[in-house]
């Protein structure tokens, strides 16, 4: 049997490990993808270390995920061999429970799959995922352009697009790294009048470059107070990890604003008081199922949204991950197998 490469994780906390497996066959409604490049998110925490429930070791890792179709397997409809394709956060979904029959397909209960997590990802010389879970990657992108895309980007980009605002009203990335640096380009090009919110000065000149009309230094300035001065914001996309920091620009939210939480801290303050006199939300977003991925990467090709990528080689995995992890990388990361 040809073999391939996986980097696996064998239980909770357990390093990456370079392995070789038999190629897996594609089973019905499945596709064998030739995975090209695959980025790492800090969502793939959860697998390194055991902290969604459920998991089943040894896991490969990885949901942003590009590829060619290699072998089409029995009862898929619509893909054929030789197509590029990604693959994201959303791994599948049933088609026919009451979710699905709504059209939430990231709410199914029946056979909610996440790539990567409950099935092996993009880790991998070869991987094998269910057609639901397909995107179609534009030729205008490469793997490593379009492999971001496939989580971050989608999550930026939906979550935006789903907020309710409107071109022209103020919207402030909370944030930019990984998820943010995109959120702003993708903000800009909607037409929001955009704020990028980060510490310190030095991310001013890059937030500009992507397109913020405004910047705000969360440590030099109080950033409500700020997006109050402009008005208030309809919409701040919270891309960050800390409760505090989110609860912090609560107060710039506008009449009717909502903050959009797209990182996940243990917890959150709100004021009921704030929420109730300006009619203000908090909501959360998931990322978006596969065609909401194909949105993503079309409008990235219309409007000429890219990740910020640091490439690694797929043996170069553990590193890769430990650079990820840092918040030191500028601003994704992404393996390459070099298919
Ligand atoms: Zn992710
Ligand atoms: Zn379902």
């Amino acid at each position: 049997m040809p073999r391939m490469r996986v980097v696996q994780v064998s239980h909770p906390n357990g390093p990456f490990e370079l392995v070789e497996r038999e190629i897996p066959e594609p089973g019905a409604g499945s596709v064998r993808i030739k995975v090209e490049a695959c980025g790492i998110c800090h969502s793939d925490s959860l697998v390194k270390e055991g902290t969604f429930p459920g998991i089943r070791y040894p896991r490969v890792p990885g949901h942003e995920v590009v590829g060619l179709i290699h072998t089409v397997g029995p009862d898929v409809a619509g893909w054929a061999a030789g197509q590029r394709v990604g693959v994201g956060w959303h791994g599948g979904h049933c088609g026919y429970c009451d979710s699905c029959r709504r059209g939430d397909f990231f709410a199914c209960p029946i056979a909610a799959q996440v790539t990567g997590l409950t099935y092996d990802g993009g880790y991998a010389d070869y991987m094998v995922a269910p057609a639901s879970a397909l995107a179609l990657v534009p030729e205008e992108l490469s793997a490593v352009e379009a492999g971001p895309l496939m989580c971050a980007g989608l999550t930026t980009f939906n979550s935006l697009r789903n907020s309710g605002a409107r071109p022209g009203d103020l919207v402030a990335i909370l944030g930019v790294g990984g998820l943010g640096h995109l959120g702003v380009q993708f903000a800009a090009k909607m037409g929001f009048k955009t704020v990028a919110i980060a510490r310190g000065g030095d991310k001013e000149p890059l937030a500009r470059e992507l397109g913020a009309h405004y910047y705000i230094d969360s440590q030099a300035q109080v950033p409500a107070a700020e997006l109050l001065k402009l008005g208030g914001a309809r919409v701040i996309l919270a891309t960050v990890t800390s409760g505090e920091a989110m609860s912090a620009v609560l107060g710039g939210l506008g009449v009717n604003g909502k903050l959009m939480v797209l990182g996940a801290p243990e917890s959150l303050e709100v004021s009921p008081f704030l929420l109730i006199t300006g009619r203000r939300s908090v909501m959360g977003w998931y990322s978006g199922t596969s065609i909401d991925s194909q949105d993503t990467l079309s409008f990235s090709v219309l409007t000429g949204v890219r990740s910020m990528n640091e490439v690694f080689p797929l043996e170069r995995a553990a590193e890769a991950y430990e650079r990820m992890m840092s918040g030191k990388a500028r601003f994704r990361v992404v393996l390459t197998t070099g298919h």
